[in-house]
Order: structure tokens, then sequence, then C-alpha cells
């Protein structure tokens, strides 16, 4: 559930790792199906969310399909992919989150409607500005490369990536890691690597450490998506401690696609004892019907976090953060410290 309990509200937070796709408003894909015509299997909120909310443990991929099938529908328009960014950062400003970065599939997302990529990433720069400016927060934005489009839909999405470099900080490898060989990603990754972007890889969230192992030297990530596996082995813990690869983890979004068993057994809290640099995020905060507030919480309640502890995993955030240097330094500085 999303949590605005102002014990975590109130606190300033970082968010590292959060997919715009699956952050769109159950209102926003209804107010879009209506203007555009397109068919929906309801119409009215309470309805709808019954196709594109995941409450338990996943069993049923079918319904996620269902409900990645209804987003990837509902990126009508350039405008419309602005006004969804601009919802999630103004969700993003309701509990308190001020260094924030956002990623997305360009080829994905945009790949329903045939929409132009230049447009769309105008559009997502519109509301950037507007909520930097707004409320006072510092946004990045990582392109995704998703291994299920295949490795030319790579080539392109980073060279994309490369050319945007301005606005674009990273890319990020997704999706898939059990059905697509890594081999066919490495050369564009470390193409875009060479080019001045940051990479970070999902990896290690429903696939053993050995594919954490395997990632950290294939494509030398700065950061790793999920990671949590890694647990399982110390030789891949020392890898990623020797290394100073920081972890985006998303505790809830890992108990619901099953990669951990329950939500007491997830691994964030002895990644942390262990001296990991672990970062607390939301992944899909629409699909997921999540939130950070309910990440900390669920870090503090059920998995014996301190405080304390938390904030060192904010200050984790800010030192990986990929968002250039002075603009995180000033918001880390004013609300932070
Ligand atoms: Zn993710």
């Amino acid at each position: 559930m999303k949590n605005f309990d102002p014990k975590y509200n109130e606190l300033p937070k970082t968010e590292i790792h959060c997919h715009l796709e699956g952050a769109i408003r159950t209102q926003t894909i209804i107010d879009i199906a209506r203007e555009y015509n397109l068919k929906l299997p309801a119409y009215v909120p309470d309805e709808l969310d019954r196709h594109v909310k995941v409450h338990d443990q996943l069993r049923d991929l079918e319904a996620v399909l269902e409900a990645f099938g209804i987003f990837q529908n509902s990126i009508t328009s350039p405008l419309v992919f602005e006004r969804m960014a601009w919802e999630l950062f103004e969700d993003c400003a309701r509990q308190n989150i001020k260094l924030f970065e956002v990623r997305f599939s360009p080829d994905w997302a945009f790949h329903g409607h045939d929409l132009d990529w230049d447009a769309c990433l105008e559009g997502l720069l519109r509301a950037q500005e507007q909520a930097e400016k707004k409320f006072d927060m510092a946004i990045g934005i990582i392109a995704i490369t998703s291994r299920g489009m295949g490795a030319e839909s790579c080539v392109k999405t980073v060279d994309w990536a490369i050319r945007h470099r301005s606005h674009i900080q990273a890319v990020d490898l997704a999706d898939g890691e059990l059905l697509y060989p890594m081999s066919d990603f490495v050369k564009p990754i470390l193409k875009a690597r060479d080019a001045g972007l940051k990479v970070t890889i999902h990896s290690g969230e429903d696939t053993p450490a050995s594919a954490v192992w395997d990632t950290i030297h294939a494509f030398q990530p700065d950061r790793i998506g999920h990671g949590i596996h890694s647990i399982e082995d110390m030789k891949v813990v020392d890898l990623i401690r020797e290394r100073d690869i920081t972890l985006e983890v998303n505790p809830w979004s890992n108990y619901l696609t099953n990669s951990v068993r329950t939500i007491e057994e997830h691994p964030l809290k002895k990644l942390f004892d262990l001296g990991v640099k672990v970062t607390i995020n939301s992944d899909d905060p629409e699909v997921l019907e999540t939130n950070v507030n309910n990440e900390y919480r669920i870090a503090q309640e059920i998995l014996g976090m301190s405080m304390e502890e938390i904030a060192t995993c904010n200050r984790y955030a800010f030192e990986a953060s990929f968002i250039n240097a002075a603009s995180k330094q000033r918001i880390w500085d004013q609300y932070f410290i």
C-alpha cells in the first residue's frame, strides 16, 4: 500500500530506480482512453485497478502482461508522455523525494503508437524542468534498453541516448535476464560507457549470484538494479564491495515478483550489514501499489533497519546518483544535511 505516514513522508528522500511505464496513474489511463478512443477492460478506477495493479505474489504472468499492455497502449502522444512524467514527479514531491531518477524504455514505450522518440523526450524535459522548479528537486533520466526487444533495439537505444547525452545520464539493460543471453548487449552497452554515459544493469533479481558476477565482469556497471541474489555467494558480495557498486533495491517488488519467497526473508538489511551500498526504491509504484515511504516502512518495521541506517541508504543513493554533481550537491546540502 502507498504510505503517507509523516514518520516517513517528512524525511527528504532519494529514489534512483523507478520505471515511468510502471508509474502511470489509473485515472490518467482512463482519461487518455476516453480522449483517444482506446478500449479498456473498465472505465472506473476501482474496476480498472483490478487489471493494472498487482497485490499478491505473482502467480499469473498473464495478469502482469495485461497490465503492461494497457500501459503501453496508453502512451499515445508526446503530450500524454509529458503528462505521465509530470504526474510521476508530482507523486514524488508528495512524499518528499528530492533526488529522483526516472527511467523508461523508449523502444517499448513508444512502440505501441509509433511515436517520435525525440518529441517524447522533449515532453519529458518540459515536465522535468517544471518539476525541478516547482518542487525544488533534482531529476535525472535513464534510457532503458529492454532485453526482450532484442539486440538491434539495444543498438538503436544506445545511439539515441548518446545523441541526447546532455539530458540523459545513463543507460540501463532491463527485463528478462533469464531468457536472453547477455552477449548480444555487451558491445552497445560498452559503447554507451565509452561515450560518457553511466551504466546500470538489472541483474540478480530472479537470477542467481553468478548472474551478478557475470554482469559485473561483462559490463563494468556503476550500479546494479536489484542484485539481491548476490547474498547467496560471498565471493559476489566481495566483488560488489571491491568495485564499489551500488545496488538499487526494491523490496516490495522483489516480493511480488517472487524473487524472494516472503518479505521477511528479503536480504536488504543483510546486504547493508555486510557493507554493500544498498539503496531503497519503489521500481513500479503504480503497478505494485507502493511508494518509497512504503519501502522505508518495510525496511524499518519488517526488516529491522533503523532510521539512521535508512538515512545511510539515502547517502549511498546520493553518492551513486547519475544526476550532475552540482545539482545533486545543492539539493543534498539544502535538504539532507
Ligand atoms: Zn526495474
